[in-house]
């Protein structure tokens, strides 16, 4: 078992936001947490550059959180080290009319990413029993076929080599609040916000009770969720890291033999294996 396996605990059946502090470090230091991320950033790199070499597995990788949370910064701070090639960002925004004359995972579907690819969805298809729902635009029944839905999708992709791990960033009110405001200050961030975000500040408890029904109804052995604590981003993106590098050691990965024709091919060509 990993040394760290105290942090790295999926749901598992009933979960109670409220009773899980956002502000959470387990007592890491900023300092500490910052090395142990460049380590796993370098791991998972390598873990890729495997993954990509064997092409038999991909990785989907969910990131939900109120606005703020930090999806953007994590992508930013815990992919960095990810070959462009074989990775492949997704942002959900509000379906186009396109979208909205089809089911609502054919978008979604579209997006997984292929055997030997990373895929990162920044919002995904929980929006659909998340905003949806608070704004009373489906009712319970429809988000409950949803919700059995996304199972039964989630345990398919399993099942056909895409492993799925799902992460809620888990912030405060009050630090969000402190976010928002900084932003509002800021020209290089300002851009990014609306009317809406405020307005969907007043649902806070209404997302929180969603987030809690959707995570409860979909957190399985083979498709977990995770809760972050997200209020210290350096305490957020080490934990979504470690998450990830166990995953994908996990596979127990080796590179993948030459082929039988290169090696003859190889031995064949005068002047092989003496480098140059
Ligand atoms: P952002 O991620 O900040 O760029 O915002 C994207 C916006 O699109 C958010 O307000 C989401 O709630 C919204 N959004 C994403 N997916 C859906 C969906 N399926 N239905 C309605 N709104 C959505
Ligand atoms: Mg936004």
């Amino acid at each position: 078992m990993a040394k760290d396996a105290h942090l790295l605990v999926p749901v598992d059946g009933k979960v109670h936001l409220d009773k899980i502090d956002p502000k959470e470090t387990h007592g890491l230091s900023e300092a500490r947490a910052k090395t142990a991320l460049i380590r796993d950033v370098q791991a998972l790199s390598e873990l890729h550059d495997l993954l990509y070499a064997n092409g038999k597995r991909a990785l989907l990788i969910v990131l939900q959180g109120m606005d703020s949370a930090g999806k953007d910064g994590t992508i930013r701070h815990v992919m960095q080290g990810l070959s462009p090639q074989g990775t492949v960002v997704s942002p959900f925004k509000q379906p186009t009319e396109q979208e909205l004359a089809h089911d609502f995972l054919w978008r979604v579907h579209q997006r997984v990413p292929a055997k030997g690819a990373i895929g990162i969805f920044n919002r995904s298809h929980y929006e659909d029993v998340l905003v949806v729902r608070v704004h009373h635009l489906i009712s319970d029944q429809v988000a409950k076929e949803r919700l059995r839905a996304i199972r039964h999708f989630e345990r398919e992709l399993d099942e056909a080599g895409v492993i799925v791990r799902k992460f809620f960033l888990h912030l405060s009110r009050e630090e969000q609040a402190k976010r928002f405001e900084e932003r509002r200050q800021d020209r290089r961030k300002n851009w990014k916000m609306s009317a809406a975000d405020f307005q969907e500040t007043k649902l806070w408890d209404h997302y929180q009770r969603a987030y809690e029904e959707a995570i409860e109804a979909t957190s399985t052995k083979d498709c977990p969720w995770y809760v972050v604590p997200s209020d210290h981003r350096w305490y957020r993106n080490l934990l979504v890291a470690k998450v990830l590098v166990h995953t994908l050691k996990e596979l127990k990965m080796d590179w993948p033999l030459p082929a039988e024709d290169a090696v003859l091919a190889a031995k064949a060509s005068p002047g092989a294996g003496q480098g140059g």
